[in-house]
């Protein structure tokens, strides 16, 4: 029997929106879609798996990545490098996977470029107040990091008109049922 290959879903919105949460929620749910490790020059957090949550490289070994041409999609994000590696995408929708890439804004408008059968959905807060309560009550980041991504985030959310969606996270299970409802109906598309 042929295999059907997998679609693509690329989402984006600010830290501290809630994106890792309603995205967990939805793979717990759906054990055929899958979600992208990527690379990045980042330092681990202290919760955090080298090959869980990235591949965490140095900014050495991403300039090769760049040049040999394995990435995808790579962006610069608050002083450090992320991307996403070609082999994950073609290797996850080969074998009939859906897979999602958890991106920021230029990443996302590079895959929109390159498959233009990717679907982008956004994820915006309730709120500019909301999001600057979430990133701090979260304790990852410190306040210069916060302010950095915060001024990201108005840089960010001009582009979202790119985005085939934008959910809004007021209540984490109808964020996730919304992008569940999203997710179901591209894939009869
Ligand atoms: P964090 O440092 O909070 O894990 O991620 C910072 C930002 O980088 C988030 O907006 C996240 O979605 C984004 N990001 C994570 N992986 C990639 C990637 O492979 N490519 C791009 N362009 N952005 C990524």
């Amino acid at each position: 029997m042929q295999k059907t290959s997998g679609k693509l879903f690329v989402i984006s919105g600010p830290s501290g929106v809630g994106k890792g949460t309603i995205i967990h929620k939805l793979l717990e749910k759906n054990p055929n879609i899958k979600l992208s490790i990527s690379a990045t020059t980042r330092a681990p957090r202290p919760h955090e798996t080298d090959g869980v949550d990235y591949y965490f490289i140095s900014r050495d070994n991403f300039t090769k990545l760049i040049k040999e041409d394995k990435l995808a999609e790579w962006a610069e994000f608050s002083g450090n490098y992320y991307g996403t590696y070609y082999d994950t995408i073609n290797n996850t929708l080969q074998n009939g996977y859906d897979l999602i890439l958890e991106i920021e804004v230029k990443g996302a408008m590079q895959i929109k470029n390159k498959i233009p059968s990717a679907v982008l959905i956004f994820i915006l807060p309730p709120s500019f107040d909301e999001l600057q309560k979430r990133l701090t009550g979260r304790n990852t980041e410190k306040t210069e990091e916060i302010k950095q991504r915060l001024a990201i985030f108005e840089d960010e959310y001009a582009k979202s008109f790119e985005f085939n969606y934008k959910i809004t996270n007021d209540n984490l299970d109808e964020a996730t049922e919304e992008l569940q409802k999203i997710i179901s109906r591209e894939k009869q598309n």
